[in-house]
């Protein structure tokens, strides 16, 4: 890969967009090339700028005020003039821009509602894994390495908005070896790894409806064992060439600490 393919792939690379081996491509020339490198970081600031809360326009509650008590008089009139189609303009304009603020708010609504309402679980799948790969690549496996679980939760406070559970497994071959901040959809997520063997387990967390509990499903895509689940106000995916069973025994294991 040069330069310029890898400036044509490098929104796409942020987004989690690529499959594997294009995945893979990305980061090897990333690797070699600061420029970029440097590229990459600045695309990475503006989605973060994007995301941030602080810089995000929200609609003042001044606005939402008139637009709500534009509404209801807009209606009555509505009513009132219904009969002549020629009476519409003059009170249109408040109408429509009440239709448009409230779709708006919609869209600003379902923004900043469940991370992954949108996504369905095949493309947060390629997520997981591509995650994953990229994990292992590079030298970013762990920001904090640990084998105790009392070092490696706190590590979290303050870095995410919410605090993963964090668990060791070592008495029954899983053992905690660190976390690291991961990055979906533009927003954090925690990764607790563990591993098992020669094998390692990325353990993708973050929150979600509360309400929302589901078994572990466990699937097998691009030679890597998925294992995801729902529990507590969290969602889970585990993912890791290791084989489903063991695989599937490791999400035993975190779904019975819950
Ligand atoms: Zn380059």
């Amino acid at each position: 890969m040069n330069c310029e393919e890898c400036h044509d792939y490098i929104d796409a690379y942020i987004d989690n967009e690529l499959d594997v081996s294009a995945t893979v491509l990305v980061e090897q020339h990333l690797r070699d090339c600061i420029r970029c490198q440097q590229l990459l970081d600045a695309r990475k600031t503006v989605v973060t700028l994007i995301n941030d809360s602080q810089v995000r326009f929200e609609v003042p509650h001044s606005l939402l005020g008139k637009v709500q008590s534009v509404i209801p008089a807009a209606r009555s009139r509505l009513k009132q003039r219904s009969s002549s189609r020629l009476a519409v303009p003059w009170f249109s304009v408040p109408l429509a821009l009440a239709a448009t603020i409230t779709i708006m708010l919609g869209l600003v609504y379902t923004n900043q509602r469940g991370m992954f309402d949108r996504s369905s679980a095949k493309v947060l799948a390629q997520e997981v894994i591509s995650s994953h790969v990229r994990s292992l690549l590079g030298t970013h496996l762990l920001d904090v390495p640990s084998t105790d679980q009392h070092t490696v939760k706190p590590w979290f406070n303050g870095k995410l908005k919410f605090s993963p559970p964090v668990h060791d497994f070592v008495n029954e071959g899983f053992r905690l070896i660190g976390g690291r901040l991961d990055y979906f959809n533009g927003r954090e997520v925690a990764a607790v790894v563990y591993q098992r063997r020669q094998h390692v387990i990325n353990l993708f967390i973050w929150p979600a409806d509360p309400s929302h509990n589901t078994a572990a499903t466990a699937f097998t895509k691009d030679g890597y064992n998925v294992s995801h689940w729902a529990r507590d106000g969290f969602e889970f995916w585990a993912v890791s060439d290791l084989n489903g069973a063991e695989l599937s025994t490791f999400a035993d294991l975190e779904i019975q600490q819950s």
